[in-house]
């Protein structure tokens, strides 16, 4: 009874939820009106762009997304992958306007890609083209939320960034009083931001683990640019956050 009286409650939320965000929505369009949704999603999306097949960081198997969101708005909704979609954006509005091909690399909780190729969205045969998070760069290394070991995000993330951290904090490594101050028994408190705040302050460890995780962020964008981009003429970088939630940038060739 009570888990039955909790799916109504849920439901009773989504609605709610889906009814603030089409008059939030309606706020931001000329004539207020809203003729179908568009959702990035982090994860491999199906290649009509309805399911989520698979999200290794949200723990989501052939979520039918767009279906579930339909029918709380009554609106066409299609899926695309986070990077994706941000791909697009960048190519249509963005720092990729000048340009037919871009890889466009998304750096947050884990790593995502997207290809736009003479002006068309790449998304290879399955739909799921530019998973470069899960390209393998380490043999048996840290194992990933995709099944495998040593995904190009488990080292190039922000998520490798805290993790890391952490890591030193728990070892007892020299250089962590900065770090032990700012968990103060509490790992949790080690977050990208507050590592990106404690290396704008100039702790040493922390400036340590960004030029790490700097390092490993360009050995992938080496790698993808002498597949995608040998001849790239320009690279240029768009910030969405100076400190630490996400970041992305535009190969162009
Ligand atoms: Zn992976």
């Amino acid at each position: 009874m009570d888990s039955i009286r909790q799916n109504k409650v849920n439901s009773l939320m989504q609605q709610e939820l889906a009814n603030i965000f089409l008059i939030e929505g309606r706020n931001y369009l000329p004539g207020g009106l809203i003729v179908g949704i568009g959702i990035g999603a982090a994860g491999f999306t199906s290649s009509d762009r309805r399911t989520v097949r698979f999200a290794p960081n949200i723990d989501w198997i052939d979520e039918p997304l767009a279906e579930h969101i339909s029918a709380l708005v009554d609106l066409p909704v299609v899926v695309e992958n986070d990077a994706n979609a941000a791909a697009w954006g960048e190519f249509t509005f963005g720092a990729g306007e000048d340009t037919d091909d871009l890889l466009l690399v998304t750096v947050g909780t884990g790593v995502g890609g997207g290809i736009v190729h003479h002006g068309q969205l790449y998304r290879g045969g399955f739909g799921i083209a530019a998973e470069i998070g899960h390209m393998r760069i380490v043999p048996d290394g840290v194992a990933c939320g995709c099944g495998q070991r040593g995904c190009f995000e488990q080292y190039a993330s922000g998520s490798a960034l805290v993790r890391n951290a952490r890591e030193r904090v728990t070892n007892g490594d020299p250089g962590t009083a900065a770090l032990k101050a700012l968990a103060d028994g509490d790992l949790s408190k080690i977050t990208g931001p507050a590592l990106t705040d404690l290396a704008h302050d100039g702790d040493v460890l922390s400036i340590e683990l960004l030029a790490e995780l700097g390092h490993r962020i360009g050995e992938g964008l080496a790698i993808l640019a002498s597949i995608l981009a040998e001849a790239s003429r320009a690279s240029s970088a768009s910030s969405h956050s100076a400190r630490g939630r996400s970041f992305s940038w535009i190969l162009s060739c």
